[in-house]
């Protein structure tokens, strides 16, 4: 079992779906963290301390503007130093290149890419004092394959691999092994079963006439090979590891929990 008694955590975007998985990973090792979204759901905190987390504040921002990210960032650090920052916080719109808007263009990379560098740049050096740190980026499957329809996504979620690769190389040597060292690494999952994608299960599923995994099954097709959808307990399982001192040598990776979507 994962001890986070000592730490500290931000997780952006953790009301609901993959952030909300990593939040209730992080109360069960014990650790104490903010969540953050744009509203807070009703009873969400004492939920996560009856999980084990010691203290749960709820910090909003709207990371859509630079200040909203800037100003979370005071909000938190008003509270506490961040040990563990997981940069979850992400939209997505499918439109093919030809249609994408200025202005939707622009939002996608401020929420998923421009904000996780806004929090990287305030958490990091506080992490290299104290000798351990953990940036946790949330990339997609899209960040590592090219897909169509998801042109300003991918190019968000590709640029966080390639900015946490930069500040993995730039943190590499702070702190030790024994402290647990400073790591910026990327997860990549596949499709998760999210609020952001009931909508796509509950077409498919009125399209084909068929209960929910049959509808999951077909949704994933020939993307997914296991073409079971991920839960965002699995993510939050890979995240808790990712804390661990013992991982202090993984840093700058884009780990893919995709149902061996890139494995052909
Ligand atoms: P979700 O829509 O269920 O949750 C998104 C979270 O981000 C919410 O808590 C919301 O409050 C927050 N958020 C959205 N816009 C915001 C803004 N302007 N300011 C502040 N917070 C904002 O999405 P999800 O499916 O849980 O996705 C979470 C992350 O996982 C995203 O970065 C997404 O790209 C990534 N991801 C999801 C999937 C999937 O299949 N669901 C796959 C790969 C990667």
């Amino acid at each position: 079992m994962m001890d986070l008694a000592e730490r500290t955590a931000l997780v952006t975007g953790s009301t609901q779906g993959v952030g909300l998985g990593i939040a209730q990973a992080l109360a069960g090792a014990g650790a104490r963290f903010a969540v953050h979204g744009l509203s807070e759901p009703a009873g969400l905190c004492a939920d996560l301390v009856r999980l084990g987390a010691p203290e749960v504040v709820f910090l909003s921002g709207d990371l859509s503007r630079p200040e909203g990210a800037m100003d979370l960032m005071r909000a938190m650090f008003g509270w506490a130093d961040i040990d563990i920052l997981v940069n979850n916080a992400g939209i997505n719109h499918i439109r093919v290149l030809a249609d994408i808007p200025l202005a939707e263009w622009s939002n996608v990379l401020q929420i998923n890419l421009t904000a996780s560098f806004q929090t990287m740049q305030a958490a990091l050096p506080g992490m290299a004092v104290r000798g351990y740190g953990r940036v946790i980026n949330i990339s997609s499957i899209h960040g590592l394959v090219g897909n169509p329809g998801k042109a300003a996504y991918a190019a968000a979620k590709a640029g966080m691999i390639g900015l946490s690769r930069v500040a993995a190389a730039e943190y590499a040597e702070a702190g030790t092994a024994r402290s647990g060292g400073v790591t910026v690494n990327c997860i990549c999952p596949g499709w998760v079963d999210t609020p952001a994608v009931a909508h796509m299960i509950a077409e498919r599923q009125a399209d084909l006439g068929t209960d929910r995994e049959a509808a999951i099954a077909d949704l994933l097709g020939e993307k997914q090979p296991t073409r079971r959808a991920i839960e965002p307990a699995e993510i939050g399982a890979m995240a808790l590891w990712l804390c661990s001192p013992l991982a202090h040598n993984v840093t700058g990776t884009a780990m893919p929990l995709d149902g061996g979507w890139t494995a052909r």
